[in-house]
């Protein structure tokens, strides 16, 4: 088998499987086992496979077609730029979450050693891409999943920024109460915001992921509401909140936001047009 030829076969398995696009998860997981990147393929397409690397392709290609996620294949998952790793126990970093971390960077751009926390961490990739990019920023990003723990701390390391990101394990405000860690420039979150009815509906790959990662509650709204009501303790005067938010959300975490004093409220839409992220300060005083 070559390398056209493992393409073809891997296009046909995962086809058959119902994997959306079969020929670039097929790309993607050979240029893994290879240890190649996608375009390297084409310029060798007769090269002879090796049987040990014709066999490690085969089972990932197995793995695939059982509806696994390619980025829990490989490892890895681009966000911002940046290779993040990931694994079975965190959320996959998405392409729309970017917005979060545009916006938490304009706020903080001329703030000197801003201080940011991060609820809701995952794999840390928020958290990390702030640091990464804002040299003097100090962020703290907390999650409840030990996995995430774990996996925040190596793509810190990774990125050279352990020093400014410090993980919290704990519920939410929970570990920021106990360390009275407070006065934040800004507080971030993508929490878990998709109604819990609508889980059944997603799809096989995202079935794949943490369900404590995507369940938000009869309503989706929960991790908003336990968010927003504490939020103010926790910012500076002035200070603002970036949070990632589900369809149809906009308006009910607003009228939240509103409740606890928010102003200047800014919403942004993603690469489908979905209105994903809400902004907004605290008033002074
Ligand atoms: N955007 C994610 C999805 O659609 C959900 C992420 C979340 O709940 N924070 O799978």
């Amino acid at each position: 088998m070559n390398v056209v030829e493992g393409l073809r076969y891997g296009r046909k398995v995962l086809l058959e499987a119902g994997v959306e696009n079969p020929l670039l998860d097929a790309e993607v997981i050979l240029s893994h086992v290879l240890g190649a990147r996608r375009m390297d393929l084409y310029l060798e397409p007769q090269r002879e496979l090796k049987e040990e690397e014709i066999k490690t392709y085969k089972a990932l290609i197995e793995k695939r077609s059982s509806r696994i996620p390619v980025a829990y294949i490989t490892g890895k998952k681009e966000f911002f730029t940046l290779e993040f790793f990931v694994k079975e126990g965190v959320l996959i970093p998405r392409p729309e979450t970017e917005f979060l971390v545009e916006e938490v960077l304009s706020r903080i751009s001329n703030i000197k050693t801003p201080k940011v926390a991060e609820l809701c961490c995952g794999s840390g990739a928020v958290a990390i891409s702030i640091a990464f990019f804002k040299k003097d920023a100090m962020v703290y990003a907390s999650d409840i999943s030990e996995i995430a723990g774990e996996v925040t701390m190596l793509n810190a390391a990774k990125h050279g920024v352990e020093d400014r990101v410090r993980f919290l394990i704990g519920d939410l405000w929970q570990p920021f109460e106990k360390e009275g860690l407070k006065g934040f420039d800004v507080v971030v979150a993508n929490p878990p915001y998709i109604p819990s009815n609508e889980l059944e509906n997603l799809s096989p790959e995202v079935k794949k992921e943490p369900k404590v990662a995507l369940d938000g509650g009869p309503d989706g709204l929960d991790f908003y509401r336990r968010i927003i009501t504490r939020v103010p303790k926790f910012l500076k005067s002035r200070g603002s909140i970036v949070l990632e938010i589900g369809n149809n959300q906009r308006e009910r975490v607003c009228s939240f936001l509103k409740k606890e004093c928010f102003e200047d409220i800014r919403i942004i839409k993603d690469y489908s047009g979905f209105e994903r992220v809400i902004a907004a300060s605290l008033h002074a005083g």
